[in-house]
């Protein structure tokens, strides 16, 4: 069992970290908030008073924070701080460019890194099902893998420095832009008399099938565990749909790609967002498409 820093016990840090407890393993934590700090201690967690002291005896520092400018901030607080041989794993969803620094950063200083960010919310980092794309060395990411497996149900090595971020915001831009394409032919098929049945049974079974239209259609009624049959309640927040679109929408402008629907879908959503509708679920956008 190993001996872990987790900085950032958050919505998915929080769980993430008992998770690792639960496997046995020991846990440092640190968080900026005594809400975080209260609970992680109940979970078992040991709190210290700084990002830089839950480096204190670990082999591995894990980071879950809110955007690529904190993990920076975060990694040039604790590398001073690390034994020789600290592994550095970041889950933050941040942006490509940043993570590529802080592997940057991790070896001007001696250290391996690894990028493993998540996809399955909240609700599959309390379950320990989440699904990590990571990024780093292969013997760096052998050496994350038995830590991650405590936290997760699929870990999938996508390549070097930065590759797991980039697999997490392309997979993130096809979800926006399907959802929206999924959204829209309701809307339409609503107008055109059609029955959100009836567009369910043909569409999940023919060409248009996909993981907005099955996993999670935006009507209510064809999949019942779905966001829309609860409000709209997330789920995955509209909020964190922009930020993974803006983040596509970073890294295509940086690496020269044409993203013409990721754009789109990228404005939708900030128009979502910006009309109070952060908190919603990110399927919620079938309303402002309907009112449209
Ligand atoms: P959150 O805001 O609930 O948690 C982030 C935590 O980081 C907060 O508790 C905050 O106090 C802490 N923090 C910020 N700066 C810090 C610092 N300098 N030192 C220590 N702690 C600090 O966010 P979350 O929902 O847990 O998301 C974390 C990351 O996971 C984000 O990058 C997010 O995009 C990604 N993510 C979230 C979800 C989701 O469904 N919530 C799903 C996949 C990925």
């Amino acid at each position: 069992m190993a001996k872990i820093a987790f900085i950032g016990l958050g919505n998915m840090g929080l769980p993430m970290a008992i998770n690792l407890v639960k496997a046995g393993h020991e846990v440092n934590g640190f968080d900026l908030v005594a809400a975080a700090i209260e609970a992680a201690a109940k979970a078992g967690i040991k709190v210290m008073p700084s990002a830089a002291a839950s480096l204190a005896g670990v082999e591995i520092a894990i980071t879950m924070l809110p955007n690529g400018q904190l993990v920076l901030g975060v990694y040039n607080d604790i590398l001073s701080a690390a034994a020789p041989g600290t592994l550095f794993v970041d889950s933050s969803t941040i942006d490509v460019d940043s993570a590529r620094k802080a592997h940057e950063l991790a070896r001007a200083a001696g250290f391996a890194a690894v990028d493993a960010p998540v996809s399955g919310g909240v609700g599959g980092a309390a379950a320990g099902t989440l699904t990590f794309m990571a990024g780093g060395e292969d013997a760096a990411f052998a050496r994350a893998r038995p830590v991650l497996e405590a936290m997760g149900r699929k870990i999938v090595h996508c390549g070097g420095a930065g590759a797991g971020q980039a697999a997490k915001i392309c997979n993130n831009m096809i979800l926006g832009i399907s959802m929206i394409g999924v959204c829209e032919a309701f809307v339409l098929g609503e107008k055109l008399g059609l029955s959100a049945q009836a567009l369910y049974d043909v569409a999940s079974t023919s060409s248009g099938q996909c993981w907005s239209l099955t996993s999670y259609c935006p009507v209510p009624g064809p999949v019942p565990a779905s966001p829309s049959n609860n409000d709209y309640k997330p789920g995955f927040a509209a909020a964190l749909m922009l930020k993974d679109l803006l983040l596509s929408q970073d890294a295509a402008a940086s690496a020269g790609a044409a993203t013409a629907l990721g754009k789109h879908a990228a404005e939708i959503y900030r128009e979502y967002v910006d009309a109070g509708h952060a908190g919603m679920d990110f399927s919620g956008i079938i309303n402002a498409i309907r009112e449209k």
